[in-house]
């Protein structure tokens, strides 16, 4: 019996201390291959997003997903529940207003309230959110400075990466991005967006001499609107993703991706 035991605590043993190992380890271990970064973002707190962290926890990888505080617990949506058990896991929770809000056409009094009070409202329920996602990718230079003001240090836009649009964009963000108010995703993945399409944005990634690909999706479900894609389709690309770490392609939530860190929320007016 106590062999067995041991046997049992020296195989459990890698696994232990590759969990302990402090962050900035594993970032050296990974470098110098490690120039491709991809994140995988789920907007809008779908219902469908509960199976999709377990797709992404089923292969070791860590995702962000938006949330509009406002519709948590709605129909189609995560209910609090959900959401808390999505953070447990380990994925980021981030800010994407509180009712999915076009920030472009509001007035900066009211930019301010769907950014910040949403934000209150995801720390108030125990969450630390650091990145903040645009609905509709909607962005203008009030909603960055809003963004910043409301505590949040970086922020998501939806395009500006090369894609079937925009085939004369840059293949990926800076690891450093210019503009942390306004990072660029290529746009987001939809019903028909193919399995090679996804792996050829990553391909593109590595090309370029890597950088950052922040990837968006919405629901995840087969044939259920525009904005989604098929649970098969999510898996098949997740497991060819996980083969490109031997060409330093890892996959990182975006908080960790652009080191953004958490900061207090400003003082309520
Ligand atoms: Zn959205």
């Amino acid at each position: 019996m106590k062999v067995v035991r041991w046997m049992a605590v020296l195989s459990a043993t890698p696994v232990v201390l590759a969990i302990l190992q402090p962050a900035s380890h594993a970032e050296s271990a990974e470098s110098p291959k490690a120039r491709t970064v991809v994140s995988l973002t789920f907007d809008d707190g779908d219902k469908t997003h509960v199976a999709a962290a377990r797709i992404l926890e089923k292969r070791g990888m860590l995702g962000t997903f938006y949330v509009n505080s406002d519709t948590i617990g709605r129909e189609r949506k995560l209910d609090r529940r959900q959401l808390a058990a999505i953070a447990k896991a380990g994925h980021e929770i981030g800010g994407h207003t509180l009712t999915h809000a076009r920030l472009t056409e509001l007035p900066e009094s009211e930019q301010r309230v769907q950014i910040c009070d949403d934000r209150r409202a995801l720390a108030a329920w125990g969450y630390r959110p650091a990145t903040l996602a645009y609905p509709f990718g909607s962005v203008d230079d009030d909603a960055k400075s809003v963004a910043r003001q409301c505590g949040y240090d970086a922020a998501r836009r939806v395009g500006g990466l090369k894609d079937g649009a925009c085939r004369g964009c840059p293949a990926a963000e800076d690891p450093r991005p210019k503009d942390r108010y306004e990072i660029r995703t290529p746009g987001s993945v939809h019903g028909d967006t193919l399995l090679r399409q996804l792996k050829q944005q990553v391909l593109n990634t590595e090309k370029s001499g890597g950088g950052f690909l922040p990837l968006v999706f919405h629901r995840v479900c087969g044939n259920c609107g525009l904005y989604s894609v098929a649970p098969r389709t999510l898996e098949d690309f997740l497991d060819w993703l996980a083969t490109r770490e031997s060409r330093g392609t890892v996959v990182k939530t975006f908080q960790d991706a652009v080191g953004a860190r958490y900061r207090p929320l400003p003082p309520q007016e």
